[in-house]
């Protein structure tokens, strides 16, 4: 059962359900959005509903949610959110694009890079400092070192910068340093850094997990809504399945099916999904087409020596054409580039 606060609810009022329900052996999740501020309950629903929690000052309405996710369901916000990263937004009325390298390697490959992302259109600076890589042996990242350089390119560029955690004890270190916290495929699942990331008063970026249901992911964004963080950011980036041409398999029905599901904007990963740069472009459209509300990308000034996913980053040709894909598609469907 949620309780959605209104607009103009007071901290008070907020504080008035928190300690009606607790009063009486429930557990009360205090979730803050944009626009809404929303209150989770957990235990004893009939109990709950004996409360008349609607006849109290600020409260709009009391749902009882049927999905297994509460604090991310269409059900309990039927507006689509908009998340604002660093002024950026990320919603139902724009397509964001974010782009920049997967890793961040040097002050100067990032810098170019940066700046390759901002003349295609880019709103937002994407780029890892550090890398959950499938060996032991690859390029780990370069750390806070690697967040230090985002920060500088950020100011140079005037792009704010989404950056990978990896760990629950790093989140504070990385929310220090960027707008966004992104948490990739490989922890999706990752339930302590999920809390701590509901925690740390950042928006996030959640990449599905490769091989996790609709379902799944929703539940994982659960876990950071209920922590207090509804700036929460779903990302489509390919699912594992038997086919062995493309790196993963673009679901890009997850886009209608999660909007219809959850008011959380969702954005996807085209370079991560296809892992191929002749492949970026068009899963883009098909996205954009889709109805994704923005698009995240690799982008590296040479690809050739790249130490993080080289073959999929696009260069200056190709961004081109991805421009053109981020003028053209999203304004059919009434929406308009993202600007702060
Ligand atoms: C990334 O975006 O750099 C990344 C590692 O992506 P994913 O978690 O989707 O593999
Ligand atoms: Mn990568």
């Amino acid at each position: 059962m949620v309780v959605v606060m209104k607009g103009n609810a007071a901290p008070g009022d907020v504080d008035t359900i928190v300690s009606v329900v607790t009063g009486v052996g429930g557990a009360a999740f205090v979730s803050r959005g944009t626009t809404r501020t929303i209150v989770g309950l957990v235990g004893d629903v009939a109990l709950f509903q004996t409360l008349n929690l609607g006849a109290l000052p600020g409260v709009l309405d009391v749902i009882r949610i049927s999905q297994p996710f509460k604090l991310v369901s269409r059900e309990s916000h039927p507006v689509p959110s908009t998340v604002y990263v660093g002024g950026v937004p990320i919603g139902p009325d724009t397509a964001t694009l974010i782009a920049g390298p997967c890793a961040v390697e040097t002050p100067e490959q990032t810098l170019a890079a940066a700046w390759m992302a901002k003349r295609a259109g880019a709103s937002l600076l994407r780029g890892g400092a550090y890398k959950p890589r499938t060996s032991p042996y690859a390029f780990q990242g370069l750390g806070e070192a690697g967040l230090k350089i985002l920060a500088e390119v950020r100011d140079e560029v005037g792009l704010p910068v989404v950056t990978e955690v990896v760990e629950a004890s790093d989140v504070d270190l990385v929310a220090s340093y960027a707008d966004m916290l992104q948490i990739g495929t490989r922890n999706m699942q990752n339930f302590s850094l999920l809390q701590a990331a509901g925690s740390c008063g950042r928006p996030v970026l959640l990449k599905r997990g490769l091989q996790a249901t609709v379902e799944e992911w929703l539940m994982a964004a659960e876990y950071i809504a209920q922590r207090g963080n509804l700036s929460i950011v779903l990302c489509e980036r390919g699912i594992r399945t038997f086919e062995t041409a493309t790196r993963n398999t673009l679901d890009v029905s997850a886009v209608p099916v999660v909007h219809a599901l959850s008011h959380l904007p969702v954005i996807v990963d085209p370079s991560h999904a296809g892992g191929r740069r002749d492949l970026v472009v068009p899963l883009a459209r098909a996205a954009l087409a889709a109805g994704a509300d923005g698009v995240i990308v690799d982008v590296h000034p040479h690809p050739e020596t790249a130490l993080c996913d080289g073959p999929q980053a696009l260069m200056d040709d190709d961004l081109a054409l991805l421009a053109e894909a981020m003028a053209t598609i999203p304004p059919l469907l009434g929406r308009k580039p993202a600007t702060p």
